[in-house]
């Protein structure tokens, strides 16, 4: 639903629409906001620069850089530049509530004017103080979620397990900072409930569950059917928009296809495998667990039980040494597996955290590293060569940027 309203002085338009459990407000379209169904800011778009609020009130802002039009600009704000948007955001919202108050705005026939009020004094119950209070609420409630598959931003995350039971890969640090374990019973139910209390109303704008952390499909499956039906129990979207999980090849190869079977009866819709590279000296060095043939069983297992998957690559990762084997043979791995309209695959940009071992280990091993313009170079050969195969098996190819990634 969405609805224009005429500023009565100056006859600007206001876009006011209330779908999927957000409200939006677009003012004249120079710029737009976004609330939850608590209230909470969750988006804004505002001189020219795009803000996504996190659960925790951290703010991301993105920009395209007008020196380089294809390329897209981003970092955290700090927190004068936080609380500089957030009071930005509200006062504009006071702003337009006053005005609908006092008749400076003419609505449209077909408003429904009790519900914009309502959803506009549930965002005017939040002031700075109150989002900044919602990163202690958050953190009472998660640990930190490093990541999720871009198609999954707008997920309700639950923490089933925590970490990463491999934790070694040399260029991943998510989950160095805790120890791997999984939850059941009523820790297990209790972190659900502790989750959908923190949501609240701004569940309705969630679509699937995401069960993290790293490789929760890890857990062995007399504790994994139970824990999916209590998650199917407690949340009505997993029933109606599906469970996701990340997955490892060698940790989808402790199961059968039945096992997925049993699982895809319970809603688990897609896992999201890092198959990062295909080519097998190349994983080694990475300490990636598996071989290339690993990956190819473990997604021709996961797709006989009927779940989908979504395959990660990273395009620039062992530098200029391994660019052109790394190419070739990730795009056999591709080419190889039963992919169809379900799976995507997932072209993410290599990066490495400043702290990750695989910094130094490129280094000794002097790899010479691919800099941002061979990086996108990369993502085109990729995408090029794997246009023709994608489109007659129905596979979307996108880009996954985790310097994008909040929650
Ligand atoms: S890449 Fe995946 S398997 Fe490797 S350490 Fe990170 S989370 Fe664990």
């Amino acid at each position: 639903m969405a609805f224009t309203f005429h500023w009565r002085d100056s006859g600007t338009p206001l876009h006011i629409s209330l779908n999927a459990g957000t409200l939006t407000l677009s003012f004249d379209g120079r710029v737009n906001l976004s609330f939850d169904g608590e209230g909470r800011l969750v988006g804004a778009f505002w001189d020219e620069v795009t803000y996504r609020r996190a659960l925790d009130n951290r703010i991301l802002a993105k920009w395209i850089d007008p020196r380089w039009p294809q390329r897209r600009r981003r970092r955290f704000l700090n927190d004068d530049e936080r609380r500089s948007l957030i009071e930005r955001v509200y006062t504009a919202t006071v702003d337009l509530s006053t005005g609908l108050l006092f008749g400076q705005l003419t609505p449209p026939a077909d408003a429904p004017l009790v519900e914009i009020q309502d959803w506009l004094a549930a965002v005017l119950r939040w002031d700075w103080a109150k989002l900044e209070g919602e990163r202690h609420r958050f953190h009472s409630v998660y640990k930190p979620v490093p990541i999720l598959p871009p198609d999954q931003y707008l997920s309700t995350v639950l923490q089933v397990t925590e970490g990463c039971s491999y934790n070694k890969c040399t260029f991943c640090t998510f989950y160095r900072d805790r120890a791997f374990r999984i939850k059941t019973g009523d820790v297990l139910q209790d972190h659900i409930t502790a989750v959908q209390t923190f949501l609240g109303e701004g569940q309705s704008l969630r679509k699937g569950v995401f069960l993290a952390d790293a490789n929760a499909v890890i857990v062995a499956q007399r504790t994994l059917v139970p824990m999916l039906d209590a998650v199917n129990a407690a949340m009505p979207a997993a029933q109606q928009a599906g469970i996701y999980a990340f997955v490892s090849a060698p940790d989808a190869m402790h199961k059968t296809s039945a096992d997925f079977a049993e699982l895809r009866a319970r809603n688990l819709r897609r896992v999201y495998v890092g198959v990062e590279s295909g080519h097998d000296p190349l994983r080694r060095f990475l300490r990636k667990p598996g071989n290339a043939a690993d990956v190819r069983h473990a997604i021709e297992t996961i797709k006989a039980g009927g779940v989908a998957v979504g395959l990660i690559v990273m395009v620039g990762v062992g530098g200029e040494r391994f660019r052109e084997v790394h190419r070739r043979d990730t795009l056999d791995l591709l080419a190889g597996v039963p992919l169809g309209g379900d799976d995507l695959i997932y072209l993410s940009p290599f990066v490495a955290g400043a702290d990750a071992p695989y910094v130094q280990d490129a280094e000794a091993a002097n790899l010479g590293r691919l800099d941002e313009n061979c990086i996108e170079q990369e993502m085109r050969n990729f995408r090029d060569r794997l246009k023709p195969w994608a489109q007659a098996h129905e596979v979307r190819v996108s880009t996954y940027d985790i310097r994008e990634f909040v929650y």
